[in-house]
């Protein structure tokens, strides 16, 4: 068969420079640059956008006529483009009723593996399903969590009765009083020295009748646990109809937990009875993936194998794809970026699909050295069914299995948008391109670490899978956290670690800026600064140099593009025609500072108004974006259209000059080319020397080889991991024989 090629010509996208591209259908397509070079630019706004708009041109004229035009990308021709699936690291939203079992669509066989085998035998195969009104369970609809309350922060247990152990919110001091004078307790014993019994009933008993002491008498009175009576009192109760000073009480005590009916497995009680090999649809739900496959396997059923070999192929999937320790309870929300990408990719290797255009956005994010041939053996699958495969990445082990390679470059923005190299591997690694460089570069420990100057203590962390883990954080140097996908990084720093210290500043790469109109002048308030100089200027009134207020544009109001908003595709935004996308009044623009007008100096890159403002605040400013590697991008230029690692940059260059801070980041690099991920890392260094601690959370090589301080989790994902398995400099790491991370550094170093 004769090699066929998606062909593109003239590509202007962006910062593109009229490129043509040639890819081979039915091949694996990397895209490499630094960042900001367009790659995004032809692969996801050229490639996929036409892709999208032929499919749409084939709705009938009727259909077409109700939408606005679709926008063209500017691109002279794209030719022999096959049907496109973009599978990117949008999370999977979906709420609690969407997980890992449902997005998969494993969980619907299981449930229908239950109806056929299950014993006691129940009916439809709805019933297995928390979703349905017939299997969910009563007391909290299947959502397997309900509002309670923590009852330990109702009693001081180094404290007797006497000595005012109760504190309840809301009982009154006579009803304190009250639990002491029952004459169920010892007043002068501690709580902690309570037997179990004594404490059930102080918490838990339900009302009884007693004679309550009163002076030298008694009456009868109704004796309830504490915990109990809070209960009826308050829970039991729709909360709205509390007095709003009542909600503010219990407000602090309230917090969902697991339902105590179904303890979290959102089934009703039946439905939970019905059992295989002695366990439940909940607890298989529960169960890691790569621990219910070895059980399924185990059921010895002749009815049962067509749906087993079914469940195993697709769990499989997910094992291949290093999700092993996942389960199929796992609500989608909670899944990183890296890992929602990954589901998402299991779900389309199910498909029978061929001849389609798979587009993948750093598919390598969230992986461990470790881990990376998996997703190489999936991108080759894909290509081998007969599919064409464009990954953008810049990792150089993924990169490696490219049939044929873009590189873009030389530089970002202005000064990228070409076509640097296309061809092999091979004549890659011998070309003179920024990427064949650094595929080629030395790679070597660093001689001296710092020493750290005190450090930060997380004691008995358990939340996730970690176990019981204290480790000292040490501050003043960079730690980098280190190990396997699922390890429990994310669980040590997050949630550990972030909830103890809540002034340490998460640097991170999610979107900047509260509204489409922010840009790096309003970000950095380079924006005021201009109003007041153009003021100055021209005497007049600052707020014309706005385009959120008087000097705006009509038309847009100042947006400078008309957003028309469609009911079922995305929104389509298109360039004001009143002021072509300037943003401002035509009267604003006659107004110079030194012979250009607002527009125009918003349409200036950073490192061209740093050339031409000479004023020290502004300077200032405009030299710390410089700092951080974003002189490419204009003044004006909406932070809407960032990407992740511009994000992160730009939000460092506000912390650059601060001291005695805490920084954490995780997975810096995404997005980074090798050799911006060498300038990330002068950034961190500066951070450190200015006084600072950084703590990162990452699995690149370049990166961990910078730390002072390594802390490596593990040593597998799940319940296989949650340790932490090494303390120390990257040099001692590199002899820890049961660390992965150790063993990948040792390898990188020969
Ligand atoms: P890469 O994918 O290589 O990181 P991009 O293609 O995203 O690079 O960006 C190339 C250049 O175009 C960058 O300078 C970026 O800031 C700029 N850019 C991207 N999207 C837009 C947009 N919608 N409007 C203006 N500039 C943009
Ligand atoms: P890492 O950051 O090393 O990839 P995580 O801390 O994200 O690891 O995950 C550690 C373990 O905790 C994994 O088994 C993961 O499935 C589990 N886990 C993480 N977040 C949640 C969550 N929100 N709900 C339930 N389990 C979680
Ligand atoms: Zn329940
Ligand atoms: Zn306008």
């Amino acid at each position: 068969m004769t090699q066929e090629y998606i062909e593109i010509r003239g590509a202007r996208e962006n910062n593109l420079k009229n490129v043509d591209v040639r890819l081979p259908k039915r091949k694996i397509n990397i895209f490499t640059g630094v960042s900001g070079s367009g790659k995004s630019s032809i692969v996801f706004d050229t490639i996929a956008t036409e892709a999208q708009r032929q499919l749409y041109e084939n709705f009938s004229m009727f259909i077409r006529n109700l939408l606005p035009r679709y926008p063209q990308p500017n691109v002279d021709v794209i030719d022999k483009l096959s049907m496109a699936i973009v599978v990117d690291q949008k999370r999977l939203g979906g709420g609690s009723h969407s997980t890992m079992g449902t997005i998969t669509d494993i969980s619907p066989v299981l449930r229908l593996l239950f109806s056929r085998i299950g014993k006691p035998f129940a009916g439809y195969s709805n019933v297995f399903s928390f979703n349905d009104p017939q299997g969910m369970c009563p007391e909290c609809n299947g959502l397997g969590q309900k509002l309670g309350f923590d009852g330990t922060k109702f009693y001081d247990p180094d404290k007797s009765l006497r000595e005012g152990a109760l504190q309840v919110p809301g009982f009154a001091s006579w009803e304190k009083d009250m639990y002491a004078n029952t004459g169920y307790f010892d007043v002068d014993k501690k709580l902690s020295d309570y037997t179990e019994e004594e404490m059930d009933l102080l918490l838990y008993s339900p009302p009884r009748k007693f004679k309550l002491r009163m002076g030298e008498g008694t009456m009868n009175a109704t004796y309830m646990g504490i915990i109990e009576k809070f209960n009826r009192s308050y829970i039991k109760r729709d909360l709205k109809t509390l007095s709003e000073r009542t909600q503010k009480m219990v407000a602090p005590y309230m917090q969902y937990g697991p339902c105590p009916l179904c303890k979290g497995a959102r089934l009703n009680q039946q439905t939970l009875s019905c059992k295989i090999n002695g366990q439940n649809i909940a607890s298989l739900s529960a169960m890691e993936v790569g621990e219910l496959i070895p059980f399924l396997r185990e059921i010895d059923d002749p009815i049962a194998q067509p749906m087993i070999e079914t469940l195993t192929e697709r769990l499989q999937h997910l094992v291949d794809m290093g999700l092993e320790y996942l389960n199929l309870n796992r609500p989608t929300d909670t899944l990183s970026g890296g890992e929602s990408q990954r589901v998402k990719m299991v779900k389309h290797l199910g498909s029978s699909l061929i001849d389609v255009l798979y587009i993948f956005d750093e598919p390598s994010v969230g992986l461990h050295p470790r881990d990376v041939y998996r997703l190489n053996s999936l991108l080759t699958k894909l290509r081998d069914k007969g599919n064409t495969v464009i990954v953008v990445e810049h990792d150089p082990d993924v990169i490696r299995i490219a049939d044929h390679i873009v590189d873009v470059g030389p530089m970002a923005g202005s000064k990228g948008g070409n076509i640097m190299y296309e061809g092999s591997l091979a004549g890659l690694l011998k070309s003179d391109t920024l990427t064949g460089k650094y595929m080629n570069h030395a790679f070597a420990l660093k001689e001296q670490y710092r020493k750290a100057t005190g450090h930060l203590p997380v004691t008995h962390a358990k939340i996730n899978n970690l176990r019981d883990v204290s480790v000292n954080i040490p501050t003043g140097i960079m730690t980098v956290v280190t190990g396997v996908a699922g390890s429990g990084k994310s669980s040590l720093i997050h949630h550990a670690f972030l909830t103890r210290y809540p002034e340490a500043v998460l640097v991170d790469q999610s979107p900047v800026g509260t509204s489409s109109r922010s840009n790096p002048a309003t970000y950095t308030g380079i924006m005021d600064l201009l109003r007041k100089a153009f003021a100055n200027a021209n005497n007049v009134n600052a707020s014309l140099f706005s385009f959120n207020s008087k000097g705006a544009c009509e038309n847009c109001q100042g947006s400078g593009v008309i957003y028309t908003d469609l009911a079922f595709l995305e929104g389509v935004k298109t360039p004001c025609e009143i002021c072509q996308g300037k943003r401002y009044k035509d009267e604003v623009l006659t107004y110079k500072l030194d012979g250009k007008n607002i527009s125009e100096v918003l349409e200036m890159t950073i490192k061209e108004a740093s050339e031409f403002f000479t004023a020290k605040d502004i300077s200032k400013k405009l030299q710390t974006l410089m700092e951080v590697g974003l002189e490419y991008l204009t003044l004006g230029q909406p932070l809407s259209t960032l990407s992740g690692g511009e994000c992160q940059r730009i939000k460092l260059a506000s912390e650059l000059h601060k001291k005695g801070s805490i920084y954490v980041m995780d997975e810096p690099t995404t997005g980074l080319h090798m050799s911006d991920t060498g300038r990330l890392i002068s950034l961190m260094d500066r951070l450190v020397d200015g006084g600072n601690t950084v703590i990162v959370i990452e699995h690149n090589l370049d990166v961990i080889k910078s730390a002072d301080w390594i802390i490596d989790m593990g040593p597998e994902g799940g319940h296989k991991g949650g340790q932490v398995i090494f303390e120390g400099t990257p040099k001692d790491l590199v002899a820890v024989k049961d660390s992965h991370t150790g063993h990948y550094l040792k390898q990188a170093l020969s």
